[in-house]
Protein backbone atom coordinates (compact mmCIF):
# COMPACT_ATOMS: atom_id res chain seq x y z
CA UNK A 1 0.00 0.00 0.00
CA UNK A 2 1.19 3.67 -1.07
CA UNK A 3 0.94 6.01 2.22
CA UNK A 4 0.69 9.39 2.09
CA UNK A 5 1.38 12.28 4.04
CA UNK A 6 -1.06 15.47 3.57
CA UNK A 7 0.04 19.36 3.38
CA UNK A 8 -2.66 21.10 4.96
CA UNK A 9 -2.75 24.87 3.98
CA UNK A 10 -5.10 27.77 2.28
CA UNK A 11 -3.39 28.20 -0.19
CA UNK A 12 -0.80 25.45 -0.85
CA UNK A 13 0.12 25.57 -4.38
CA UNK A 14 3.04 28.11 -4.15
CA UNK A 15 4.64 25.67 -0.99
CA UNK A 16 7.92 24.24 -1.67
CA UNK A 17 7.02 21.47 0.93
CA UNK A 18 6.05 18.74 -1.67
CA UNK A 19 9.00 19.19 -3.44
CA UNK A 20 11.84 18.67 -1.36
CA UNK A 21 9.49 16.05 0.91
CA UNK A 22 8.88 13.71 -2.56
CA UNK A 23 12.63 14.26 -3.72
CA UNK A 24 13.55 12.90 -0.29
CA UNK A 25 11.32 9.58 -0.17
CA UNK A 26 12.21 8.90 -3.39
CA UNK A 27 15.53 9.02 -2.53
CA UNK A 28 15.02 6.22 -0.07
CA UNK A 29 12.40 4.07 -2.10
CA UNK A 30 9.96 4.91 0.85
CA UNK A 31 6.60 4.39 -0.94
CA UNK A 32 5.15 7.11 -0.03
CA UNK A 33 3.39 10.33 -1.73
CA UNK A 34 3.40 13.65 -0.18
CA UNK A 35 0.61 15.82 -1.47
CA UNK A 36 -0.51 19.24 -1.13
CA UNK A 37 -4.75 19.53 0.01
CA UNK A 38 -6.11 22.88 -0.30
CA UNK A 39 -8.38 23.00 3.18
CA UNK A 40 -10.34 25.87 3.25
CA UNK A 41 -11.41 26.45 6.62
CA UNK A 42 -14.65 25.47 6.71
CA UNK A 43 -13.23 21.91 5.70
CA UNK A 44 -10.91 21.03 8.10
CA UNK A 45 -12.31 19.01 10.41
CA UNK A 46 -13.04 16.75 7.47
CA UNK A 47 -9.48 16.87 6.80
CA UNK A 48 -8.90 15.75 10.04
CA UNK A 49 -11.08 13.00 9.77
CA UNK A 50 -9.58 11.62 6.46
CA UNK A 51 -5.58 11.84 8.29
CA UNK A 52 -7.16 9.28 10.40
CA UNK A 53 -7.30 6.47 7.04
CA UNK A 54 -4.83 3.85 7.51
CA UNK A 55 -2.71 4.91 4.88
CA UNK A 56 -1.76 8.21 6.30
CA UNK A 57 1.43 8.85 8.03
CA UNK A 58 0.47 12.13 9.02
CA UNK A 59 0.77 15.93 7.56
CA UNK A 60 2.52 19.20 8.33
CA UNK A 61 0.20 22.27 8.73
CA UNK A 62 0.61 25.76 7.40
CA UNK A 63 -1.44 29.47 7.06
CA UNK A 64 -4.44 29.66 8.11
CA UNK A 65 -4.82 25.76 10.29
CA UNK A 66 -1.47 25.93 12.68
CA UNK A 67 -3.99 27.19 15.74
CA UNK A 68 -7.40 25.80 14.67
CA UNK A 69 -5.59 22.04 14.60
CA UNK A 70 -5.37 22.11 18.15
CA UNK A 71 -9.35 21.16 19.27
CA UNK A 72 -9.32 18.67 16.26
CA UNK A 73 -6.32 16.59 16.99
CA UNK A 74 -6.09 13.57 19.95
CA UNK A 75 -3.09 14.87 21.16
CA UNK A 76 -1.22 18.41 21.16
CA UNK A 77 2.44 18.46 22.56
CA UNK A 78 3.67 20.91 25.50
CA UNK A 79 5.75 22.51 22.76
CA UNK A 80 3.08 23.04 19.92
CA UNK A 81 1.37 24.51 23.00
CA UNK A 82 3.50 26.86 24.16
CA UNK A 83 5.06 28.20 20.77
CA UNK A 84 0.84 28.62 19.66
CA UNK A 85 0.82 26.95 16.49
CA UNK A 86 0.83 23.48 15.13
CA UNK A 87 3.01 22.54 11.81
CA UNK A 88 3.61 18.74 12.13
CA UNK A 89 0.70 16.06 12.52
CA UNK A 90 1.76 12.11 13.34
CA UNK A 91 -0.88 9.18 12.79
CA UNK A 92 -0.21 6.98 15.70
CA UNK A 93 -2.00 3.93 17.08
CA UNK A 94 -4.84 5.17 15.07
CA UNK A 95 -4.70 8.59 16.73
CA UNK A 96 -3.38 12.48 15.58
CA UNK A 97 -0.51 13.56 17.50
CA UNK A 98 0.25 17.08 16.81
CA UNK A 99 3.68 19.09 17.70
CA UNK A 100 5.82 21.94 16.33
CA UNK A 101 8.72 21.10 14.48
CA UNK A 102 10.09 25.13 13.74
CA UNK A 103 11.98 25.24 17.22
CA UNK A 104 14.09 22.08 15.80
CA UNK A 105 14.52 23.67 12.13
CA UNK A 106 15.85 26.61 13.66
CA UNK A 107 17.97 24.98 15.99
CA UNK A 108 19.26 23.08 13.23
CA UNK A 109 19.93 26.22 11.03
CA UNK A 110 21.86 27.87 13.55
CA UNK A 111 23.93 24.31 14.13
CA UNK A 112 27.59 25.37 14.87
CA UNK A 113 26.93 29.31 16.26
CA UNK A 114 27.37 29.65 19.60
CA UNK A 115 24.00 30.56 21.07
CA UNK A 116 24.80 30.27 25.14
CA UNK A 117 24.86 33.02 27.26
CA UNK A 118 25.05 35.04 23.74
CA UNK A 119 23.35 38.48 23.41
CA UNK A 120 20.82 37.80 20.26
CA UNK A 121 18.34 40.53 18.93
CA UNK A 122 15.31 39.57 17.41
CA UNK A 123 13.35 41.76 14.64
CA UNK A 124 9.87 40.60 14.58
CA UNK A 125 6.96 39.08 16.86
CA UNK A 126 4.61 37.53 14.58
CA UNK A 127 4.15 33.98 14.99
CA UNK A 128 7.25 32.75 13.57
CA UNK A 129 9.16 34.92 16.50
CA UNK A 130 7.04 32.68 18.68
CA UNK A 131 9.04 29.61 18.22
CA UNK A 132 12.23 31.51 17.95
CA UNK A 133 12.10 32.98 21.36
CA UNK A 134 11.51 29.37 22.15
CA UNK A 135 14.15 27.97 20.71
CA UNK A 136 16.75 30.41 21.93
CA UNK A 137 15.36 30.03 25.48
CA UNK A 138 15.94 26.02 24.64
CA UNK A 139 19.64 27.09 23.68
CA UNK A 140 20.66 29.10 27.31
CA UNK A 141 21.22 33.16 25.71
CA UNK A 142 21.64 35.15 28.37
CA UNK A 143 19.72 38.36 26.78
CA UNK A 144 17.12 38.38 23.82
CA UNK A 145 15.99 41.63 22.86
CA UNK A 146 12.58 41.87 20.76
CA UNK A 147 11.95 44.97 18.43
CA UNK A 148 8.94 45.19 16.78
CA UNK A 149 6.66 47.57 15.08
CA UNK A 150 3.95 47.16 17.40
CA UNK A 151 5.11 46.97 20.89
CA UNK A 152 2.45 44.88 22.63
CA UNK A 153 3.34 42.70 20.72
CA UNK A 154 6.96 42.13 21.26
CA UNK A 155 6.47 42.64 25.39
CA UNK A 156 4.22 39.46 25.33
CA UNK A 157 6.40 37.26 24.14
CA UNK A 158 8.65 37.28 27.11
CA UNK A 159 6.29 34.99 29.36
CA UNK A 160 7.67 32.09 26.67
CA UNK A 161 11.35 33.15 27.73
CA UNK A 162 11.24 32.96 31.73
CA UNK A 163 14.64 33.17 33.23
CA UNK A 164 16.19 35.09 30.97
CA UNK A 165 16.61 39.09 30.69
CA UNK A 166 13.96 39.92 27.38
CA UNK A 167 13.97 43.21 26.46
CA UNK A 168 11.44 44.53 23.97
CA UNK A 169 11.29 47.45 21.91
CA UNK A 170 10.06 49.49 19.03
CA UNK A 171 11.57 49.13 15.25
CA UNK A 172 11.91 52.51 14.82
CA UNK A 173 16.02 53.24 13.58
CA UNK A 174 15.54 56.45 16.29
CA UNK A 175 14.97 53.68 19.31
CA UNK A 176 18.38 53.66 21.45
CA UNK A 177 17.43 50.74 22.52
CA UNK A 178 17.32 48.73 19.44
CA UNK A 179 20.65 50.44 17.90
CA UNK A 180 22.67 49.27 21.20
CA UNK A 181 21.21 45.77 21.02
CA UNK A 182 22.33 45.73 17.24
CA UNK A 183 25.67 46.66 18.55
CA UNK A 184 25.64 44.04 21.18
CA UNK A 185 23.60 41.28 19.28
CA UNK A 186 26.18 38.26 18.20
CA UNK A 187 23.18 37.11 15.98
CA UNK A 188 20.25 39.10 14.98
CA UNK A 189 17.32 36.82 13.52
CA UNK A 190 14.88 38.67 11.53
CA UNK A 191 11.30 37.69 11.37
CA UNK A 192 9.31 40.08 10.05
CA UNK A 193 7.64 39.76 6.46
CA UNK A 194 9.85 42.64 5.15
CA UNK A 195 11.69 41.37 2.46
CA UNK A 196 9.84 39.00 1.41
CA UNK A 197 8.53 38.38 -1.99
CA UNK A 198 5.24 39.89 -2.76
CA UNK A 199 5.42 40.96 1.29
CA UNK A 200 4.80 44.43 2.32
CA UNK A 201 8.07 45.68 1.58
CA UNK A 202 10.04 43.37 -1.26
CA UNK A 203 13.16 45.60 -0.90
CA UNK A 204 13.50 47.49 2.38
CA UNK A 205 15.11 46.02 5.69
CA UNK A 206 14.22 46.44 9.01
CA UNK A 207 17.32 47.94 10.29
CA UNK A 208 19.84 50.50 8.72
CA UNK A 209 22.28 48.48 6.61
CA UNK A 210 25.34 50.41 8.61
CA UNK A 211 24.16 49.08 12.19
CA UNK A 212 25.66 45.48 11.05
CA UNK A 213 29.09 44.45 12.24
CA UNK A 214 31.86 41.86 11.13
CA UNK A 215 31.55 38.76 13.25
CA UNK A 216 27.74 39.38 13.87
CA UNK A 217 25.71 36.39 12.15
CA UNK A 218 22.73 37.55 10.65
CA UNK A 219 19.76 34.76 10.10
CA UNK A 220 16.52 35.98 7.50
CA UNK A 221 13.48 33.86 8.43
CA UNK A 222 12.45 34.85 4.83
CA UNK A 223 13.76 32.00 2.59
CA UNK A 224 12.34 34.01 -0.96
CA UNK A 225 14.44 35.40 -2.04
CA UNK A 226 17.16 33.76 -0.90
CA UNK A 227 19.35 36.49 -0.73
CA UNK A 228 17.06 39.36 0.98
CA UNK A 229 17.78 42.84 1.45
CA UNK A 230 18.95 42.30 4.87
CA UNK A 231 20.77 39.49 4.32
CA UNK A 232 22.77 41.52 1.66
CA UNK A 233 23.29 44.47 4.09
CA UNK A 234 24.70 41.82 6.64
CA UNK A 235 27.23 40.33 4.34
CA UNK A 236 28.79 43.97 2.66
CA UNK A 237 28.78 44.80 6.73
CA UNK A 238 31.26 41.22 7.03
CA UNK A 239 28.77 39.58 9.07
CA UNK A 240 27.74 36.34 8.41
CA UNK A 241 24.46 35.66 6.48
CA UNK A 242 22.30 32.99 7.19
CA UNK A 243 18.67 32.46 4.85
CA UNK A 244 15.41 31.31 5.95
CA UNK A 245 15.86 27.69 3.82
CA UNK A 246 17.66 26.18 6.24
CA UNK A 247 15.17 26.55 8.82
CA UNK A 248 12.74 25.48 6.33
CA UNK A 249 14.24 22.16 5.36
CA UNK A 250 15.62 21.24 9.03
CA UNK A 251 11.89 21.80 9.92
CA UNK A 252 10.72 19.43 7.35
CA UNK A 253 13.24 16.92 7.94
CA UNK A 254 12.39 17.03 11.44
CA UNK A 255 8.73 15.91 10.37
CA UNK A 256 10.20 13.48 8.14
CA UNK A 257 11.93 11.59 11.00
CA UNK A 258 8.82 11.91 13.06
CA UNK A 259 6.65 10.54 10.41
CA UNK A 260 9.04 7.49 8.84
CA UNK A 261 11.34 6.81 11.50
CA UNK A 262 14.28 6.79 9.05
CA UNK A 263 17.00 10.01 9.08
CA UNK A 264 16.20 11.91 5.95
CA UNK A 265 18.57 12.52 2.87
CA UNK A 266 19.38 16.12 3.87
CA UNK A 267 21.11 17.24 0.75
CA UNK A 268 18.51 15.74 -1.29
CA UNK A 269 15.89 17.99 0.16
CA UNK A 270 18.14 20.93 -0.33
CA UNK A 271 18.76 20.57 -3.46
CA UNK A 272 15.44 20.02 -4.04
CA UNK A 273 14.00 22.47 -2.67
CA UNK A 274 16.84 24.98 -4.46
CA UNK A 275 15.53 23.65 -7.96
CA UNK A 276 12.01 24.64 -6.71
CA UNK A 277 12.90 28.04 -5.46
CA UNK A 278 14.51 28.88 -9.04
CA UNK A 279 11.59 27.37 -10.74
CA UNK A 280 9.15 29.45 -9.09
CA UNK A 281 11.55 32.50 -9.73
CA UNK A 282 11.41 32.01 -13.15
CA UNK A 283 7.75 31.43 -13.72
P1 LIG B 1 3.17 37.17 10.96
O1 LIG B 1 2.70 36.37 12.10
O2 LIG B 1 2.18 37.79 10.02
O3 LIG B 1 4.10 38.35 11.56
C1 LIG B 1 4.58 39.37 10.73
C2 LIG B 1 5.65 40.18 11.42
O4 LIG B 1 6.16 41.14 10.47
C3 LIG B 1 5.15 40.98 12.62
O5 LIG B 1 6.20 41.15 13.55
C4 LIG B 1 4.79 42.33 11.97
O6 LIG B 1 4.80 43.41 12.86
C5 LIG B 1 5.93 42.47 10.99
N1 LIG B 1 5.63 43.36 9.88
C6 LIG B 1 4.79 43.13 8.84
N2 LIG B 1 4.79 44.19 8.00
C7 LIG B 1 5.65 45.10 8.53
C8 LIG B 1 6.09 46.38 8.13
N3 LIG B 1 5.64 46.96 7.00
N4 LIG B 1 6.99 47.03 8.90
C9 LIG B 1 7.47 46.45 10.03
N5 LIG B 1 7.09 45.23 10.47
C10 LIG B 1 6.18 44.57 9.72
O7 LIG B 1 4.17 36.33 10.02
P2 LIG B 1 5.05 35.07 10.45
O8 LIG B 1 4.27 33.84 10.29
O9 LIG B 1 5.68 35.39 11.76
O10 LIG B 1 6.15 35.06 9.28
C11 LIG B 1 7.16 36.04 9.23
C12 LIG B 1 8.18 35.69 8.15
O11 LIG B 1 8.86 34.51 8.50
C13 LIG B 1 7.54 35.42 6.78
O12 LIG B 1 8.34 36.03 5.79
C14 LIG B 1 7.58 33.92 6.64
O13 LIG B 1 7.71 33.49 5.30
C15 LIG B 1 8.85 33.60 7.42
N6 LIG B 1 8.85 32.23 7.94
C16 LIG B 1 9.84 31.40 7.55
C17 LIG B 1 9.89 30.11 8.02
C18 LIG B 1 11.00 29.20 7.60
O14 LIG B 1 10.86 27.98 7.75
N7 LIG B 1 12.09 29.74 7.09
C19 LIG B 1 8.88 29.65 8.90
C20 LIG B 1 7.87 30.52 9.28
C21 LIG B 1 7.87 31.82 8.79
P3 LIG B 1 3.44 43.84 13.64
O15 LIG B 1 3.35 42.92 14.82
O16 LIG B 1 3.68 45.24 14.03
O17 LIG B 1 2.30 43.69 12.67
Amino acid sequence: MTQRIALLGHPVAHSISPRFQQAALDALAIDARYEAWDVPPADLPIALERLRSAELLGANVTVPHKEAVFRLVDRLDPLAERVGAVNTIVRRDGQLHATNTDVAGILAALAGIPLHGASVLLLGAGGAARAVVVAMHQAGVSRLTIANRTLDRARALAVLAPGIEVIPCSLEATDATLREAMAGASLVIQSTTIGMLHGPDEAGSPVPADWFQPGQTAFDLVYNPERTPFLRAAEAAGARPLGGLAMLVHQGAEAFRLWTGVEPPLDVMFDAARTAMKEMASR
